[in-house]
């Protein structure tokens, strides 16, 4: 659809606004169009802009989505037996009226966890978590020819285990045989925030209908790592952060948490092509008193919204699989949305889709040229209220995430290597966005009207992720040197996965030098919207000039080469400027640490051990 006609559906845009959002993103639609980067061959041809491109829209559509086929294939239903379903749990009463709670009704099928047996009150324990993926995996281990393998890659705050389940067709369930077995690679992530039971608890769902049930057939084109409970200590206190009061959820880039560094290194090693973050969203309260309707969709949905995202990862995100993703929900009845929060400030009435800085789980695997997916169901707030329901979403749409990488396993193991090839070939060349926002537009936003539960539509200010502006690019380095005393920010950077090389002797590069030009606080209102820091004060905005000059690099110090598959990553980490900076982040000591190699350097360097 032309970028025009998009504009004008959508509603109570006035016309100027529509002006001068088309003036906006007419460059980015213009450079999209221009593209020298021909498609893969492999690519279906794309008969219309995917609405998370940049040539469309930078709203979503008001109606309903268009649908697609869905992509999955596979059968997923779990069969219980009927004494089971019989049994199943009460709901607890509602926090609005009967006619909202009427609009959930609990789905065709009972889910049977630990957690959710009937007159429990608590969700399942780490232990029970512990024992029921050790015994999907032994279940497993009977199976011929698949393995299974429970991992402990990490230890919390609390010092409690942190587990993945490892499921492979594969010659074992190590990182080297998933990755020399060439099939992609699907990591499941639930409960980074410890009081959203739904994902983890359906996370425990599949891992059986992995190990022995109807999602078994998967297993013949892709490897499945599941990490049910990422921040247990959370979970079992029934909060949100971790045990020292940190969000982990916005700590993908920085690894200040020792949960976020282990799932760091386990994704390093198992090498996902696509990873599922699992959460839930908050119904009570806030929509009501700023809107005063209350939120209506089962599943609100995003993917990697991030600067320097490449553009065939975003389309393989849109096609391959958020349309699967939307048709598979719809085909079960339930409803979505793209992802959206609003800040706590009552006189603030704008709605946010997730924002573009590379912090989060699905924005940092984007870097590191993954499909990164966002889930979250309905329900942080009502503690077990519709919690089938809740369940039943984040397994269909886990479902539909599993069967769309089956289904595209080979197109997946030709894209991925091409994205790599393409990122590391922009070094010294390149342009590199440091700074980008969303856009803002005018939305109608489906809710229900807390009283008699009919559809509300809700006109609100929208902030898109869907069209990034660009605010602040320069050319990209041919690689950043460190000095020798940023082991912080080396450490960080290789549990990603980055190379870091050593200068063996002393050597002049030639570069651009930092200069600190201004330092803010965060705006106030985005601050808002992130997480807790766990005391540890947020970043301040930075703002840098650049002088060309020599670098005296001596032995011992560090060059991080952008001829790299995680070039993206590297430059969100080490521009200072940019919105997650290691220097913004203290992560860095002084600017004087660090500077921009401009030229490919003759100098001798070595290999880490
Ligand atoms: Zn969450």
């Amino acid at each position: 659809m032309p970028l025009l006609s998009a504009m004008n559906r959508i509603p109570g845009l006035p016309l100027k606004k529509r002006a001068r959002v088309v003036a906006m993103i007419a460059p980015i639609a213009l450079l999209a169009a221009c593209g020298s980067v021909p498609l893969p061959p492999w690519l279906p041809p794309v008969s219309q802009p995917a609405p998370g491109s940049p040539t469309s829209s930078q709203a979503p559509a008001t109606s309903a989505p268009v649908l697609v086929e869905p992509a999955v294939v596979v059968q997923t239903s779990p069969v219980l037996p009927p004494s089971v379903v019989a049994n199943a749990p009460a709901e607890a009463p509602a926090p609005y009226s009967a006619a909202v709670a009427a609009r959930f009704p609990a789905p065709p099928v009972v889910y049977s966890t630990p957690g959710l047996q009937p007159g429990r009150t608590s969700f399942s324990s780490q232990d029970e978590v512990h024992n029921w993926l050790r015994d999907q995996a032994a279940a497993l281990s009977r199976s011929v020819g698949v393995k299974a393998a429970l991992v402990p890659f990490g230890t919390s705050q609390q010092g409690q285990p942190l587990e993945a389940l490892v499921l492979t067709r594969g010659a074992g369930t190590d990182p080297a045989a998933l990755v020399e077995g060439g099939r992609p690679t699907v990591l499941l992530v639930g409960q980074q925030h410890g009081d959203e039971p739904a994902g983890g608890e359906a996370l425990l769902v599949v891992a059986r209908e992995l190990a022995q049930g109807l999602l078994q057939p998967v297993l013949e084109r892709i490897n499945v790592v599941i990490v049910p409970r990422a921040n247990p200590d959370g979970a079992e206190r029934g909060e949100s952060a971790t045990a020292r009061g940190q969000d982990m959820h916005h700590d993908h880039l920085l690894l200040n948490t020792p949960e976020a560094q282990a799932l760091a290194r386990l994704a390093r090693d198992y090498r996902p092509t696509v990873v599922l973050d699992a959460h839930e969203y908050p119904v009570t309260g806030l929509y009501q008193e700023k809107f005063g309707a209350v939120p209506k969709f089962d599943a609100l949905l995003q993917y990697s919204s991030v600067a320097n995202l490449p553009e065939f990862l975003g389309k393989a995100d849109e096609e391959w699989y958020r349309r699967p993703l939307l048709a598979a929900i719809k085909g079960r009845g339930l409803s979505a949305e793209w992802y959206h929060t609003t800040s706590k400030d009552m006189a603030d009435k704008k709605v946010s889709m997730g924002d573009s800085q590379p912090d989060t789980l699905r924005n940092a695997q984007g870097l590191k040229n993954a499909v990164g997916l966002l889930v979250e169901t309905r329900g942080a707030d009502i503690g077990r209220l519709h919690i089938q329901r809740r369940v039943h979403t984040h397994v269909t749409a886990i479902t539909s995430v599993l069967g769309s990488t089956a289904q595209r396993a080979n197109e997946l193991g030709q894209l991925l290597p091409y994205i790599e090839k393409e990122v590391s070939a922009l070094a010294c060349k390149g342009q590199a966005t440091v700074q980008a926002a969303n856009t803002l537009a005018q939305y109608d936003l489906q809710m229900l009207d807390p009283v008699t539960g009919a559809d509300k539509i809700v006109s609100v200010d929208w902030d898109s992720a869907l069209a990034l502006r660009p605010l602040k690019s320069r050319v990209r380095p041919c690689g950043y040197w460190l000095a020798a005393t940023s082991k912080t920010a080396v450490e960080r950077l290789r549990l990603h996965g980055v190379q870091v090389l050593r200068v063996a002797e002393p050597s002049a590069l030639l570069g651009d030098l930092y200069r600190e030009s201004s330092r803010s606080s965060p705006d106030s209102a985005q601050q808002g919207l992130r997480g807790t820091t766990g005391g540890q004060p947020p970043a301040q905005k930075i703002e840098v000039a650049l002088t060309r000059g020599v670098i005296d690099a001596p032995a011992g110090s560090y060059y991080v080469p952008l001829n790299q598959p995680l070039a993206n990553l590297v430059i969100a980490a080490l521009e200072p400027d940019t919105a997650t900076s290691y220097f913004a982040n203290r992560l860095l000591d002084s600017l004087a640490s660090t500077a921009r190699v401009m030229s490919e350097p003759s100098v001798r360097t070595e290999e880490l051990p």
